[in-house]
């Protein structure tokens, strides 16, 4: 791999590489994804490791973008889990009518629940589509739950945005 590089590398050791961008400078750093030697100046930390560049904006547009699958699979299980949770819910309420306080934490936990669900459905990827798609699945989940007056949509609203806030970044 350092082939290409020999006419100017000739006099460094073999440990020393040099930065794609920057020929002149030293560095012991190379990409994570493709590999190819970068200076500080050129490193993006991410997640997964020091990356040059021109990966790290690909991983990221790819992450914006999402994949059909990704779509599909968050869209799915977000549906699933406000199904389960919802009538878990209608469960839980059913058997305290009195819930009161308590519903307070039925809900959190229920928009944490569907956010999750949407999350392994995406397989890691996250933003505005998914925050979107986690917030739709937890309302559909909480249409019977409409009729509880002005802390039932306060709860409502609650839940959707503990689901939606799970996908943001
Ligand atoms: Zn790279
Ligand atoms: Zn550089």
């Amino acid at each position: 791999m350092n082939e290409r590089m020999d006419g100017k590398s000739a006099v460094h050791d073999e440990s020393e590489l040099h930065c794609a961008n920057h020929p002149k400078r030293s560095t012991k750093v190379s990409c994570s994804s493709c590999g190819k030697p970068i200076c500080p100046e050129c490193m993006v930390f991410g997640p997964v490791g020091v990356k040059c560049r021109e990966c790290a904006s690909h991983a990221r547009s790819a992450t914006r973008a999402g994949k059909p699958s990704q779509f599909a699979g968050s869209v799915l299980y977000g549906l699933g889990a406000s199904v389960l949770g919802s009538m878990a819910i209608i469960a839980i309420m059913s058997a305290m009518p009195y819930a009161g306080f308590l519903s307070f934490f039925i809900y959190i936990g229920y928009g944490y629940a569907v956010g999750e669900a949407v999350a392994r459905g995406a397989k890691g990827n996250r933003g505005p589509a998914f925050m979107a798609i986690a917030g739709g699945c937890a309302a559909l989940g909480l249409i019977p739950m409409l009729g509880g007056g002005l802390f039932g949509l306060l709860f409502i609203g609650l839940a959707v945005w503990v689901a939606a806030s799970r996908l943001s970044g």
